[in-house]
């Protein structure tokens, strides 16, 4: 038997946590995280509806004078106990995580659970680093300086893909730069956010800077997003989603943070290293079984290389260890859920008109059947128009697409509504630079797919949203900036009065 996180009494007070407590909603509808590897229902609990959320904005509202008055120096203080407690609690995280969303336990322990500790301690140092322009008389008659001012209660709401470095994202920039925040995650995947938010109670944060509601999107979603209590929506989803989103954030005038869907292309010059672009293509389709913003989606590789690449990546993606995330030796875990498993099948199975599966493309049967498993899946032969190449499936399936001169393989890159990630594989620095300037998205690696870094920001361009996590340049996304301009003369008549009195 395969030892898991026990979840029944550690959350039996309730999903929200509101004010510095754990406490159950109140939306009257009930619902159950469920292991995606067993099916099995582990933590039923009681959603929030829009009465809770109202809950969680006025405690952010009344606890954000002190926290927006506090030092930068408290701030970092808070901060880094806060990232001290976490370290200790690693196991925990761990184990939640991959319980919840079905990674297996090397990809929480590797990836994200010390990534999203360490941007806790990149921004308990930069709280105390806000950037800004230096104070000068640029009128010659004024001393001009910046502000860089918290906005008040920000409301964010994100995915289940990677709830607790999303839940690490949203609120740290948010807290660092002194605002206070209501975060919603996703109602499949509340463990690792709620545990966050407590750890920084027990770190000293004070009660009501981190809140947490557990709702549905429909409910307690829309209700944080039109809040008029709330300054700002940061959200990360689907890009549909966040059509809907902007849609409701505008009418309250609220500031809009979008991180949205990807279709990251993964460009093969003809001279890269083919052994390197075919492990490279592998890790990058699959972690977190594709169900990755920027997961390698698209590779274009050039026509010399195409067939070793097609039949390299097909041997690689056969002996990925599909299992238990609990288990020794399991390399892919299943999807968050059985409905996405059924979605990404129903991607493949419709390119099977039109494209060639060449390894994959089935669920496995044996002991992962009763799982939300999925085969790794490698699909040629697509047209760049289809369906499978243009459109976000969130599995681990990767399309492969020949090309011939430079100019096709980028503007094939370029040829989806998204522009999130993507990456260039060759051994020429000219093509490489090439693609770095003519790649349209927020990130583009050179002989590499996926690492991430809580120093350089994360963000889209074009239909992937607006707006950057984790960086210095996430300040930008939440703080407000004030222009102090302070007269120097002490002349009641300045000379730009006579444009009124003559
Ligand atoms: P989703 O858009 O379905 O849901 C995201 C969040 O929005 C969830 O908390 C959901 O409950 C909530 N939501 C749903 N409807 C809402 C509504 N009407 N109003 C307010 N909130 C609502 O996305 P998902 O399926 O949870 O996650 C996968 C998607 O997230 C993919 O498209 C992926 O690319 C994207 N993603 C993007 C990034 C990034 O940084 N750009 C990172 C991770 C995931």
């Amino acid at each position: 038997m395969v030892q898991r996180f026990d979840v029944s009494d550690r959350f039996a007070a309730g999903a929200q946590y509101v004010a510095g407590r754990l406490a159950p909603g109140s939306s009257g509808s009930s619902h159950a995280v469920v292991d995606p590897a067993t099916g099995e229902r582990v933590h039923p609990f009681e959603l929030a509806g829009a009465a809770d959320v109202d809950r969680a904005v006025g405690a952010a509202r009344e606890a954000f004078p002190a926290w927006a008055g506090s030092t930068p120096a408290d701030r970092s203080d808070a901060m880094h106990r806060w990232a001290a407690r976490l370290r200790e609690l690693t196991g925990e995280f761990v184990y939640a995580e991959s319980l919840q969303c079905g990674k297996p336990l090397k990809l929480s322990a590797e990836f994200d659970v010390p990534g999203s500790f360490d941007n806790v301690a990149f921004f308990a140092g930069a709280a105390r680093q806000l950037p800004g322009v230096a104070a000068a008389e640029y009128s010659g008659e004024h001393t001009s300086y910046v502000r860089r001012e918290p906005l008040g209660v920000i409301g964010s709401v994100a995915p289940w893909n990677y709830p607790l470095q999303m839940a690490a994202w949203k609120i740290l920039p948010a807290v660092a730069a002194g605002n206070t925040i209501v975060l919603k995650p996703s109602e499949l995947t509340p463990f690792t956010s709620l545990m966050f938010a407590e750890a920084a109670r027990e770190a000293g944060i004070p009660d009501g800077v981190v809140n947490i509601v557990t709702g549905a999107g429909r409910e307690a979603g829309e209700a944080l997003v039109g809040h008029p209590g709330v300054a700002m929506t940061s959200f990360t989803g689907s890009t549909a989603v966040g059509k809907r989103v902007a849609e409701i954030a505008t009418g309250t005038v609220k500031r809009l943070h979008l991180e949205l869907g990807g279709k990251a292309p993964f460009v093969v010059f003809d001279d890269a290293d083919l052994e390197a672009a075919a492990h490279g293509a592998v890790a990058g389709a699959l972690i977190n079984s594709g169900q990755d913003c920027t997961a390698a989606t698209r590779a274009y590789v050039q026509r010399p290389l195409y067939e070793a690449f097609v039949a390299a990546v097909a041997d690689l993606m056969g002996g990925v260890r599909v299992g238990d995330p609990f288990a020794d030796g399991t390399d892919l875990g299943p999807l968050i859920s059985h409905a996405q498993r059924d979605r990404v099948a129903g991607f493949v199975d419709r390119a099977r008109a039109y494209a060639t599966v060449v390894t994959g493309g089935a669920a496995p049967g044996g002991d992962l059947a009763k799982g939300a498993y999925y085969l790794p899946t490698l699909i040629a032969d697509a047209p760049q128009d289809s369906e499978i190449v243009q459109h976000e499936v969130f599995g681990p399936v990767l399309a492969v697409l020949p090309f011939d001169s430079d100019d096709e393989g980028i503007a094939l890159a370029n040829d989806t509504p998204y522009g999130l990630a993507a990456s260039a594989w060759s051994r020429d620095v000219f093509r490489t630079g090439r693609a770095a300037r003519e790649i349209q998205a927020g990130c583009v690696w050179i002989n590499d797919h996926i690492p991430i870094i809580s120093e350089m920001p994360h963000g889209g361009y074009k239909a992937s949203g607006h707006g950057k996590d984790m960086s210095a340049y996430s300040f930008e996304e939440y703080t407000q900036i004030k222009h102090v301009m302070s007269d120097t003369t002490g002349a009641a008549r300045k000379p730009w009065h006579r444009t009124v009195f003559g």
